[in-house]
């Protein structure tokens, strides 16, 4: 069935706000230390470049990115995680924070921490723009978040139905036309 977007869930203004305050909780929390931030593409890309113009200029950070499929349909993750693309740094000693568009069932993230939690890094935290906690499978720690929104399937600010409207710069959720 042809999805097409319905009203606006989360404005521009809204996101604005969150974004100055999720970069000020992070800069509280990791001022002093060697900071290592991973986004999740492509999906958290829109909104950790956001979040990175709200750090302060003396924060110690770099960015890296991953790129995980999961395995399931368009909209269930089945919890099996292909990585595409891992980290280019190695991040033993440092503190990483996870950068994730949306938790849903939590599975990917839970895949995630796991991984990373190997690689012994002296902290790994969790930085969410959107939770969907009546989805949620497994329990995963979100340390800074950003909206918690009802079960509803959700586009736009790099969130995506079938690699479409990642570039809306609000979010919507969506709805199928019949
Ligand atoms: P989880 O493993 O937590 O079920 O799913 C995480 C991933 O599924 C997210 O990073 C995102 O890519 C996708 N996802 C989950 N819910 C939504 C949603 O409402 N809208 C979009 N566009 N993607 C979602
Ligand atoms: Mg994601
Ligand atoms: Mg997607």
């Amino acid at each position: 069935m042809p999805l097409e977007i319905s009203s606006v869930l989360i404005s521009q203004e809204q996101i604005r706000e969150k974004v100055l305050q999720l970069g000020a909780e992070i800069n509280e929390r990791y001022r002093g230390q060697e900071l290592v931030v991973v986004g999740i593409l492509k999906g958290a890309v829109f909104f950790l470049s956001d979040l990175a113009r709200a750090l302060e200029p003396e924060l110690d950070v770099s960015f890296d990115f991953m790129s995980v499929s999961s395995y399931g349909s368009a909209t269930e993750s089945s919890g099996v995680v292909r990585i595409l693309k891992d980290l280019d740094s190695d991040v033993r000693g440092k503190h990483v924070l996870i950068v994730e568009d949306i938790v849903d069932s939590g599975l990917t993230l839970a895949y995630l921490l796991q991984l990373l939690r190997q690689r012994k890094p002296a902290s790994l935290g969790v930085c969410a723009l959107l939770d969907k906690p009546e989805r949620r499978r497994v329990e995963v720690p979100i340390d800074f978040r950003g909206f918690v929104i009802p079960d509803a399937y959700v586009v736009g600010y790099g969130l995506d139905a079938a690699g479409k409207w990642r570039h809306l710069p609000e979010i919507h959720t969506v709805v199928s036309r019949s």
